[in-house]
Parts: C-alpha cells; sequence; structure tokens
C-alpha cells in the first residue's frame, strides 16, 4: 500500500514538472484527484487493509491527496498569472502611436461663398426668399419683360422641361413672386442654382449659383445699389475691392449694368484667371423695369427699385484665386480638402 502511494506521487511530480500551461495542470487535477483516479482508488483499497494499520493509511492517503491538491493549486495560479501577463501584453494598447487621422466632411467652397454672402446681406437688411428650379416661363422670361419673341432670350440658352417650363436661367426668377401681393419696402435676397445650356468651359458651365437681390420702394436709386455692393465687397474680401460699372442691357432693368471686380489675382496686371484684362466680371444689375414693376402689382409711379444677380462661382474664383470653374464640380479632394 505503502509503495503505492510513493509510486503514486512520483507520477504526478513526473507529470506535473512536463505541465506547460493551466489547462494541461486542470486536466491533471481531473486525472489525479477525480473520482475514478488513484487517489480515490487507493480510498476504496483501504478496506482491504489490515483495521490497526486501516486509520494510519489513511492519513498517508488524505496527506498524499492534500499535497497533491495544493500542488495542483499552486501550479494553476502560476500558469494563471504568467498568462494573464501575457494576455495584458497582446491586447495592449500602445498609447504612444499617432492617432488614425479621421476625415472630416465640410463645406463645398461655393456653399461657404453662398452661405458668407447671405450672412453679410442679412445683415444689412435683407430677408432670403428661395424660388423653384423648375419655373414657368412667365417668372423666368415673359414677366420680366422677355417677350416670347424677344431677341434677349437668345443671350441665355434654356433648358426646356415642356413648351413653357423651363429650368431658370436666372434667379430674377423670384423677383415677381416677391413683388406678388406684397407692398414696398421689399428687400429680398434669392440664392440658388441657376441653369443654361453653354458648352462648359473655363469660365462658363451648364449650372452654377447666383444670388438675386432686390430692393423696392420709395425712391431707391443707383447710389443705393453702389453703396451696398461696395458694403458687401468689402466684407467678402476684407479689403476694398475696386469695382467698375458698366452701362448693359437686361430687359428687366432700366438702364442696366454689369459690374466688374478688379482681378483680385493680379491686382489688375493681367493673368489667366481674368483672361489678362485685369477685370472680372460678377453681376449684371440694374434699375427694375417699370413693366416688371407692374407686373408684379406695384405703381412704378410710386416706386423704384434695384435688382442684381451675383454670380457665386465668381466670387469664389476671385477670393480663392481658382481660374477654372469646372474645378467647383470636380470633386477633387486636393482641391476641397483645402476648405
Ligand atoms: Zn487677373
Amino acid at each position: 500500500m505503502e509503495e503505492k502511494v510513493l509510486s503514486l506521487k512520483k507520477a504526478f511530480q513526473q507529470d506535473l514538472s512536463t505541465a506547460t500551461d493551466s489547462k494541461e495542470v486542470e486536466q491533471l487535477k481531473v486525472k489525479y484527484t477525480g473520482k475514478k483516479g488513484p487517489i480515490q482508488a487507493l480510498m476504496l483499497e483501504l478496506r482491504n487493509v489490515d483495521p490497526v494499520q486501516r486509520p494510519q493509511m489513511g492519513k498517508v492517503i488524505n496527506e498524499l491527496k492534500s499535497e497533491i491538491e495544493q500542488l495542483l493549486q499552486d501550479a494553476s495560479e502560476g500558469f494563471l498569472k504568467v498568462e494573464a501577463q501575457a494576455q495584458l501584453e497582446s491586447e495592449k494598447i500602445d498609447i504612444s502611436l499617432p492617432g488614425k487621422n479621421r476625415y472630416l466632411g465640410h463645406f463645398h467652397p461655393i456653399r461657404i461663398m453662398m452661405r458668407e454672402v447671405i450672412d453679410i446681406l442679412i445683415n444689412m437688411g435683407f430677408s432670403v426668399q428661395c424660388g423653384p428650379e423648375i419655373d414657368s416661363d412667365w417668372y423666368n422670361f415673359e414677366g420680366l419683360n422677355y417677350p416670347a419673341d424677344h431677341p434677349a432670350r437668345d443671350m441665355q440658352d434654356t433648358f426646356y422641361v415642356t413648351e413653357h417650363l423651363l429650368l431658370r436661367s436666372q434667379t430674377s426668377n423670384v423677383q415677381l413672386r416677391a413683388m406678388e401681393g406684397r407692398n414696398p419696402p421689399i428687400r429680398i435676397i434669392a440664392p440658388g442654382t441657376v441653369f443654361r445650356n453653354e458648352n462648359i468651359s473655363a469660365r462658363s458651365h451648364v449650372f452654377f449659383h447666383q444670388i438675386e437681390g432686390l430692393y423696392i420702394d420709395r425712391e431707391v436709386s443707383f447710389a443705393d445699389l453702389f453703396a451696398t455692393m461696395e458694403e458687401l465687397w468689402s466684407k467678402v474680401f476684407n479689403e476694398k475691392v475696386e469695382a467698375r460699372f458698366r452701362p448693359s442691357y437686361f430687359p428687366f432693368v432700366e438702364p442696366g449694368l454689369e459690374v466688374d471686380l478688379r482681378c483680385t489675382s493680379c491686382h489688375g496686371k493681367g493673368c489667366r484667371l481674368c483672361k489678362h484684362s485685369g477685370w472680372l466680371e460678377v453681376c449684371g444689375a440694374g434699375m427694375v423695369h417699370p413693366e416688371v414693376l407692374k407686373n408684379g402689382g406695384i405703381d412704378p409711379h410710386e416706386y423704384s427699385g434695384y435688382a442684381w444677380g451675383m454670380g457665386i462661382e465668381r466670387l469664389a474664383m476671385l477670393r480663392y484665386g481658382i481660374s477654372d470653374i469646372r474645378m467647383f464640380t470636380e470633386n477633387d479632394m486636393r482641391l476641397l480638402a483645402q476648405f
């Protein structure tokens, strides 16, 4: 019996010395201390031992059992500690690594420009009124003093949806809507997208953005228009920008004019952006034509007004020194990420 205890002890020590992790220790625990294990078998064998020696043998077996259990527990704890440490090491977050650069979205340069212009004009007393992008011939042309056979219609090649419906070619389609059912003073701006059937080039596109301005009241004059524009440019460009007003013709204003700004890229010396003229046209404007006031239900003998249609792309080109309007729609991240 004693020999059996000794050889069991040896076998266990041999097994334990070859265990390499907590799992193997767990297997040894099952093997040696389980109900079908050798210790239990020895316990059962006690029945055959001489009753005189039985208590002594039982003690020996119990001590062996305690010893084995203690050794197993120590080994298990030792391995678990090492394993936990290894797991920590493998899952460790290296906080010294630079963070991942997450790309945050932002507004498109045209949207940035548009929002700024709107903010400036709202602060000057204008309110925003939007109009439909698909509109009737009346609001886009006829009501603005472009009769059906008027040659000025050829100035803008228009996309027609049906015979009388079109993609608006100018934000001026908001003018009559602003006047309808309202008494002056009327002071609105109308931002939005406009569409023209033109060849796409460095300076023109089939769609672009305008902001319309309309101010109708008693005794409104060019002086009001010039003052408003000068204030706007100085805020947009953060400096006094030289402007040039040239007489021009648009059916819905009389007199009409075009506004050029001194090229901010070359300061007038001439560059690709300004086609070497030193100026860039940004705006058509004028005093609202009496016929248009009448179409809007306003008495032209009592009221006058000015209107402008300003190209947002042109302003953005000037401010950011972008010489090709197509760059705004190409979605080239090398450009867009700079804003
Ligand atoms: Zn220039």
